[in-house]
């Protein structure tokens, strides 16, 4: 990228890591919105299919402007290379079908993003693949969870929506010495607060429709990890199921992730604030927010994570009526799904994303009915918290 061997801050990388030179010049990442590409002789096309020349085919097997954000991402993480998806769902379940088959065994964190619990039970359903959950709050407690067939250990942390942790670096050791997998889902942090190849971990996943690209306005999916690892996913379960990103898509990408730094700096300083405010409230019972003092696992998030991020969870004391009616009083922050946007998002999972899951198993999953997740997003602090503020009048 330049001359020097000194490596570069973060908040340079996500401008320029990845980036080619266009041929014609353009600063701005050109959109190469083309389904194939020509071959000036029989001989190219021969060669390039043999891999004996590097080049592309095919768009389903490659294109320009995907392979600058891959590269991007795959820098940020700190990883050799990088995969892009048409969805995080579809990173998700490519990488898990590259990886297991049937019999395997899959170990997961206590919590998991809905649709990969979902794809998770349709696996052991229809093909056999076991998985199971695990508090891994400690050592002793995941090597009793592992089992003969355990070929992969999959991790979200912080945990949605309780925000709890798990210790990659504990995690990925031990995945060594049992010689499998450890993959994570590092949706609600993104490579500028959290690295888990640095702990060890084999490969992150991540909705890029979320902080990634910041702006609510794409749905997109990456995986990264080691050149042979990505590989192998790039030319079986991507390559031949197909759920590749458009090139559209990827600018829109490439261009939010040049602004990474600087968004996830003021999500943490609005949450950090946003927390302290919902703590200090007599009408809520209980804040989850790593960086709260209050935090039992706070010096864990001081060693893996490099600032605490935008995702708060609290608890309402006047449950699911209150729930309700907080989410009925809001206006600046958004009534959605979704996080990671420059506006702010709220829901209440117990009449929405939860809704369908019976109230006792709910309960069990740590999904009170007052529970209100909220992602805090760019606009004046004062502004959010005075929403907030005023909806809970209505409390
Ligand atoms: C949104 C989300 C997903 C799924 O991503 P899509 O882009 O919606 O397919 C996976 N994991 C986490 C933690 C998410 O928040």
């Amino acid at each position: 990228m330049n001359g020097s061997k000194k490596e570069m801050h973060l908040s340079t990388k996500v401008i320029h890591a990845g980036n080619s030179i266009d041929p014609l010049g353009a600063l701005a990442t050109p959109i190469y919105q083309t389904s194939t590409f020509v071959f000036s002789s029989v001989d190219q096309g021969a060669s390039r299919f043999a891999g004996e020349e590097a080049g592309y085919i095919y768009s389903r097997l490659g294109n320009p402007t995907i392979d600058v954000l891959e590269q991007k991402v795959a820098t940020l993480e700190k990883a050799e290379a990088g995969l892009a998806f048409a969805s995080g769902m579809a990173a998700v379940s490519a990488v898990i079908l590259g990886l297991v088959k049937t019999g395997d065994h899959i170990l997961c964190s206590k919590g998991l993003y809905g649709c990969t619990y979902g794809f998770f039970n349709w696996l052991k359903e229809r093909f056999g693949v076991n998985f199971s959950f695990c508090e891994m709050t400690d050592e002793k407690t995941v090597m009793q969870a592992l089992q003969d067939k355990t070929k992969v250990i999959y991790i979200e942390t912080p945990i949605n929506p309780t925000m709890e942790l798990v210790d990659l670096a504990m995690i990925a050791k031990i995945a060594k010495q049992a010689g499998i997998k450890t993959i994570v889902d590092n949706t609600f942090m993104s490579p500028y607060l959290q690295r888990p190849l640095e702990w060890g971990c084999d490969i992150v996943i991540h909705s890029a429709t979320k902080y990634i690209g910041g702006h609510g306005d794409v749905v997109a999916g990456l995986a990264v990890g080691s050149k042979e690892l990505i590989d192998e996913i790039r030319l079986t379960t991507q390559k031949d199921i197909g759920g590749i990103l458009a090139p559209l898509a990827a600018y829109l990408l490439i261009r939010g992730i040049k602004t990474l730094s600087v968004r996830m700096e003021r999500h943490c300083e609005n949450a950090q604030k946003v927390a302290e405010f919902l703590e200090s409230h007599p009408k809520i019972a209980a804040v989850y927010y790593p960086g709260l003092a209050s935090y039992s696992q706070n010096p864990l998030a001081k060693r893996q994570m490099d600032g605490f991020g935008g995702m708060i969870s609290f608890c309402l004391k006047g449950g699911f009526e209150a729930g309700i009616r907080m989410m009925n009083h809001v206006t600046l922050c958004k009534r959605a799904v979704s996080l990671g946007d420059v506006e702010s998002l709220i829901q209440h999972p117990a009449s929405m994303t939860h809704a369908v899951i019976p109230r006792e198993k709910r309960i069990q999953m740590g999904i009170s009915d007052g529970l209100i997740r909220l992602s805090v997003g760019l606009e004046d602090v004062g502004d959010i918290i005075e929403d907030l503020e005023h909806a809970l009048l209505y409390v």
